[in-house]
C-alpha cells in the first residue's frame, strides 16, 4: 500500500489511524516513526507538514497500544547550492567560497554558531518543539563517522550492476555515481567526481578527479572512502538509513511519490538489494501553500514558522492540517484564513464533547479523531469556554482594543461567563493575544476598521435617507438578547419586509459606522458596538440631510 487513498477504510477512518494499523499490521508493536529535514535554511511550514504528519502517526501508533520512536534526521551534510535571499546582501561574498560545500562545514556568516549548519539546527527545533513535535534528533555527519553507512558503500558498489539496473529501470536513467566525496585539496564537497575504486581489505581506496566545471580544483587525489566527509547519493542514502535505523513509516512530500520518484526508488533498494520482504511504510503528504505558494527555506520565502504560534494557539492550526486529506496540498492565507482556523476548531471541541451534531458518522469520526491528535496538553474534563476569533478581532476593533471593555462586552453578551474560571480565562488571555497581535502584523485590510464617532456627511449621504430611516427603526426593533448572527437574520428579515435588498441595509451600516464599503458580519459589529451606540450614530447621520 504505497498509496493510502488506496485503502478502502481511508474513506472511513483518520489517515494516521489507517497507516498506524497497516504499519502494526507489517511490523508488530516496535515502529520507528521517521522524518528528515536539511538545514540549508531556516526551518519552513514546507518542513512544519511533514514533522507534524509524523507526530500524528506517532502518537496514533501509540494508542494503538504500540511502542513507537519518533526520529528526525537532520540531513547537516547538505550541500550549499546557492545562497539564500536573505543572506545575499549582506553575506554573499563571505559565503561565495563555499558553494559546493557541505553545510556543516561552511561557516555560520552570523558567527554565532559553529556552522552554517548548526545555525538553521538552534533555529528549527524549538520551532517543532512550540508545536509539541518532539522527535529525537539524529545528525547525518554523526552517522556517517560512526561508520553505519560504510557497509552500504560496500554493497552498493558489490551489487552496481544490479543498482544500474534498478537505477535504470525506475528512473530511466542510469545511476552512475553513488558518492559525494569531499575533495582532500579544496574541501569542495560537490565536484569531486570518484573515477576509479578498489577494495583494499575492509576499506575503500578511490581516485577523486575535483571537477573545475562545478566549481572544483581540477585535482586528482587518492583517498580512502572516509578518510574526508563522505555521503551516499540522497536516494541511496535514504534507503540505506531506513534500513539501518529500522524505518518502519516516513511520510515525505508527494514529490518523493511520483513514479520513478525517490519512494520507488528506495522501496526497490529494500527490497532487490536490501533483499527484505516487509518494506517500510512510505507515505506521502500534500503540501502546505502559503497564498499559492509552496515554500522553499533556502530561498526564504513565506512566513516564518515562528509566527503560527502568535497568531493562533498550536492545536488549532494542527487540528487543521489533521483534518485534511492527507495527500491533498491545503494553502493558508496568513491575512485572511487565521480566524476560520480557529473557529474550526472550535467547532470540532465542540463536537468532540458532544455539543454539536454531525449527520455523518464517518466525518464524525474523522473530526474527534483530527481534534484527539491535536492535542498538546491533556483534554479538559469538560468543554473550554471558547470566544469565536472572528467575533474576537470584532470586538477588540470596536473597544479600539481596551481588554477590559472587550471582557465587559463579552459578559454582557452572554459569550463569557459571568464566573469564568481560571482555566477558561487563561485560554481567553491566550487567543486575545494571538488575536491582537495577527491584526497589527497580519490581517488583510479589508478586516481591519476604526468606528467613526462622528458620522461624516460625505459618506452618509453615499445612502439614500430612507434606507436609513428604515434601518434605524429596525435596529431599533432588534429584541432584547439577541446577538451575533441573530442580529443579522433579524436585519435582513426587517428589510425584506419593507421591499429593500438586505445588502443596502449592510452597506449602510458600513458606510455610516465604519466610513467603507464592507466590513465585518453586520450582527457582530452591532452586537459588538452595542444597539445603543449604533442609534447614536445613526440618528445624528440623520442629520446630514
Ligand atoms: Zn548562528
Ligand atoms: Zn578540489
Amino acid at each position: 500500500m504505497n498509496h493510502i487513498e488506496e485503502n478502502e477504510e481511508y474513506a472511513f477512518k483518520h489517515w494516521a489511524t489507517v497507516i498506524s494499523e497497516e504499519a502494526i499490521k507489517r511490523f508488530g508493536n516496535e515502529q520507528v516513526v521517521a522524518t528528515g529535514w536539511a538545514p540549508s535554511g531556516y526551518y519552513h511550514v514546507g518542513n512544519f507538514k511533514e514533522a507534524v504528519t509524523c507526530r500524528a502517526i506517532q502518537r496514533e501508533l501509540i494508542n494503538l497500544g504500540a511502542d513507537s520512536q519518533y526520529i528526525l534526521n537532520i540531513d547537516d551534510v547538505d550541500t550549499l547550492d546557492k545562497i539564500p535571499a536573505f543572506f545575499k546582501k549582506d553575506y554573499g561574498k563571505m559565503l561565495h567560497p563555499y558553494l559546493g560545500h557541505a553545510i556543516n562545514k561552511v561557516l555560520d556568516p552570523l558567527g554565532c554558531h559553529d556552522s552554517y549548519a548548526d545555525h538553521f539546527i538552534a533555529d528549527g527545533l524549538p520551532r517543532m518543539n512550540e508545536f509539541d513535535v518532539n522527535p529525537e534528533p539524529i545528525h547525518s555527519s554523526k552517522l556517517y563517522l560512526e561508520g553505519k553507512y560504510d557497509k552500504y558503500a560496500k554493497l552498493f558498489l558489490e551489487k552496481k550492476e544490479e543498482m544500474f539496473e534498478l537505477t535504470e529501470r525506475i528512473t530511466g536513467s542510469r545511476m552512475e555515481d553513488f558518492f559525494l566525496i569531499q575533495c582532500p585539496e579544496c574541501q569542495n564537497f560537490a565536484a569531486p567526481k570518484m573515477i576509479d575504486y578498489e577494495f583494499v581489505k575492509n576499506k575503500i581506496r578511490v581516485k577523486l578527479l575535483c571537477r573545475r566545471e562545478n566549481r572544483g580544483c581540477g585535482k586528482e587525489s587518492t583517498i580512502f572512502l572516509g578518510d574526508t566527509q563522505w555521503k551516499l547519493k540522497w536516494r541511496l542514502d535514504w534507503a540505506a538509513r531506513q534500513d539501518f535505523l529500522g524505518v518502519t513509516v516516513e511520510s515525505s512530500g508527494k514529490d518523493h511519490g511520483v513514479a520513478g520518484g525517490s519512494i520507488d526508488s528506495s522501496l526497490a533498494m529494500h527490497k532487490d538489494i536490501f533483499n527484505k520482504d516487509k518494506l517500510p511504510l512510505l507515505v506521502q503528504h500534500g503540501f502546505l501553500t502559503f497564498g499559492g505558494k509552496k515554500l522553499s527555506g533556502s530561498t526564504g520565502s513565506g512566513m516564518p514558522v515562528s509566527e503560527f504560534p502568535k497568531i493562533l494557539e498550536p492545536q488549532t492550526f494542527l487540528y487543521k492540517i489533521y483534518r485534511h486529506n492527507l495527500r491533498t496540498d491545503f494553502d493558508f492565507k496568513a491575512d485572511y484564513d487565521v480566524p476560520s482556523v480557529a473557529s474550526e476548531y472550535d467547532r470540532a471541541e465542540e463536537l468532540f464533547y458532544g455539543e454539536e451534531e454531525i449527520e455523518h458518522l464517518k466525518t464524525r469520526e474523522k473530526t474527534v479523531k483530527a481534534y484527539e491528535l491535536a492535542q498538546i496538553d491533556e483534554k479538559p474534563i469538560k468543554k473550554p469556554v471558547r470566544v469565536d476569533y472572528g467575533h474576537l478581532v470584532t470586538v477588540m476593533q470596536v473597544c479600539m482594543f481596551d481588554k477590559e471593555q472587550v471582557v465587559q462586552k463579552l459578559i454582557k453578551g452572554n459569550i463569557l461567563p459571568k464566573d469564568i474560571s481560571k482555566y477558561d480565562m487563561d485560554l481567553f488571555n491566550e487567543r486575545y493575544e494571538k488575536a491582537k497581535y495577527w491584526i497589527e502584523n497580519f490581517a488583510n485590510e479589508n478586516l481591519k476598521f476604526k468606528i467613526v464617532d462622528d458620522p461624516r456627511c460625505d459618506d452618509v449621504k453615499k445612502v439614500e435617507k430612507k434606507i436609513l430611516e428604515q434601518l434605524l427603526s429596525a435596529i431599533k426593533e432588534i429584541p432584547e438578547g439577541y446577538h451575533g448572527d441573530d442580529i443579522t437574520q433579524d436585519l435582513y428579515n426587517s428589510a425584506k419586509a419593507v421591499d429593500f435588498k438586505p445588502t443596502l441595509f449592510f452597506k449602510a451600516i458600513y458606510r455610516i459606522i465604519l466610513g467603507r464599503k464592507s466590513g465585518p458580519r453586520a450582527g457582530t459589529l452591532i452586537d459588538a458596538l452595542g444597539k445603543d451606540e449604533i442609534i447614536r450614530i445613526l440618528e445624528k447621520a440623520l442629520d446630514c440631510y
